[in-house]
């Protein structure tokens, strides 16, 4: 068509949006949804914030490769999920997902964890040269086969045992396939600017475009850094380096609680590392005092989900609590509980601070990204209290950053929520509302939309959206889901 005569097209139905916001679904810059998909291709609590992409494989884990010691890592995972499916590569993936469906558009990154682990294991050892040209091949098939860049999770293993010439390395090989390079850094908090001098510099050497994940100040000891690291971006931009972010709208994070063990208690693996949970707590205990240095840190540290039913009393509740619940110093309490849950332990961390927060979501080149799995209100993703970004993320930064705070404006927001994040990731005819480009909209009360997930209670749906089509499907019709399934996966 090439005039607006729409007069010959029958609608099967006509949605009306009199006073209503149209606009093109949201992009989802940060998630993790790769094993939850498989499990419930439903999304429910990503479709009804609109989302209708997802970015997955990030933090430098993602769906594929999974070989050898790396599949080994992730059965747990997946048995936690009933995920009875196997399979190494992404187009073994792809093809499994497409079979199962989903509500969502699904595009990855390749995780620098999935490769390292596939071809090195998880030992803290230099790698050979063998290692390392396995690791650019599967990197570069992981390209073919539709990854849109490499991914890095700095602080789990075995992305902590990498150092930066490494990176730059596989940066390369994804420079040369179009990709772009993300990274959960080294450091969010005492070593912060360090870790964003280190992006930088493997985006200077790799001449790439780098993406730094869920940018944050972690630690109130390092609130005081955001100037600074901001500064270092904005010379980065000038010197000509693609440089952006993205942010979730919360200031607590969440993670494994493992997370908050030293480096050398993951070498090896999983098994290793249980081992040492229970011979070597002396060790472990000195060196968690010496890298948190804040003995109130225990009462910002709430576990959020676990596997037993006998430790289910623990979701919910700070570290301390259960501390002093249960009648055992805390490190003890620690240590008990990732030896009793064989380390299926979530965990959320208050650490960030509401003033920097705004700043940065404020900055022109940051984007939303809720840093979740997809989960649905029943069925397998349906468990314990998983941080509220989960559910709550675009809806609470349209009500409160926008509407109520006035952080920023309705159309900042929402390009930081679709044309931009398309942008960066290379997803094509998607993002914008126009012709020739895919259905998938968002159709919203910029008056009403709010998030109701709260730490305790975070499967609320919020409110405000009344529909949301995806490849112009409706998987939510005047605010019900439709239990439609029409994601693709983009390659
Ligand atoms: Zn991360």
């Amino acid at each position: 068509m090439e005039t607006g005569d729409l007069s010959h097209i029958r609608a099967e139905k006509v949605i009306d949006v009199q006073g209503l916001c149209v606009c093109p679904g949201f992009i989802d810059a940060h998630a993790h949804s790769e094993f939850t998909l498989l499990a419930d291709g439903r999304a429910e609590a990503k479709v009804c914030q609109g989302i209708t992409t997802e970015i997955n494989g990030n933090c430098g884990l993602s769906a594929a490769p999974l070989l050898g010691a790396a599949m080994e890592q992730r059965e747990k995972d997946l048995d936690e999920l009933d995920i009875r499916e196997r399979w190494n590569t992404f187009p073994e993936y792809f093809a499994l997902l497409e079979g199962k469906r989903s509500s969502v558009n699904f595009v990855t990154l390749a995780g620098h964890g999935n490769i390292r682990a596939s071809a090195a294991g998880y030992t803290d050892k230099p790698l050979s040269d063998t290692q390392k040209e396995n690791m650019l091949e599967l990197l570069s098939d992981a390209m073919k086969a539709g990854a849109k860049g490499l991914s890095t999770g700095l602080i789990y293993p075995p992305g902590i045992y990498s150092g930066t010439p490494e990176i730059i390395e596989l940066a390369r090989e994804a420079k040369k396939h179009n990709g772009i390079y993300t990274t959960h850094m080294r450091s969010e908090g005492d070593m912060l600017l360090e870790a964003v001098d280190e992006v930088i510099a493997i985006a200077d050497q790799a001449g790439i475009h780098v993406h730094i994940s869920h940018l944050k100040t972690g630690g109130e000891r390092n609130w005081n850094k955001l100037n600074d690291v901001f500064e270092r971006i904005g010379a980065a931009h000038e010197r000509g380096i693609s440089l952006t972010c993205d942010r979730y709208p919360y200031i607590a994070a969440g993670t494994d609680l493992d997370a908050v063990l030293p480096s050398w208690a993951f070498e090896g693996g999983r098994s290793r590392e249980l081992e040492r949970l229970k011979n070597e707590r002396q060790r472990l205990a000195e060196d968690i005092s010496r890298k948190s240095g804040d003995p109130s840190g225990w009462e910002r540290i709430m576990i959020s989900s676990v596997n037993s039913d006998r430790n289910k009393w623990m979701e919910g509740k700070s570290l301390s609590a259960i501390s002093s619940a249960s009648g055992k110093p805390v490190m003890e309490t620690l240590f008990d509980v990732l030896v009793e849950e064989e380390l299926q332990v979530s965990a959320i961390f208050y650490s960030m601070n509401e003033d920097n927060l705004k700043l940065i979501l404020k900055r022109p080149y940051v984007v939303i990204g809720s840093d979740s799995s997809s989960r649905s209100f029943d069925g397998p993703t349906a468990k314990g209290k998983p941080h509220p970004r989960g559910f709550g993320s675009f809806p609470r930064v349209l009500g409160r950053y926008v509407r109520e705070e006035g952080t920023l404006d309705l159309g900042e927001a929402l390009y930081k929520m679709t044309g931009l994040p398309a942008k960066i990731f290379g997803i094509q005819r998607r993002g914008t509302v126009a012709k020739g480009f895919f259905a998938d909209l968002v159709i919203f009360d910029p008056e009403q939309i709010i998030d109701r997930a709260e730490f305790n209670d975070p499967f609320r749906r919020p409110e405000g959206i009344r529909h949301v089509l995806v490849n112009g499907v409706p998987v939510l019709l005047d605010g019900e889901l439709t239990g439609a399934l029409p994601g693709r996966v983009l390659k």
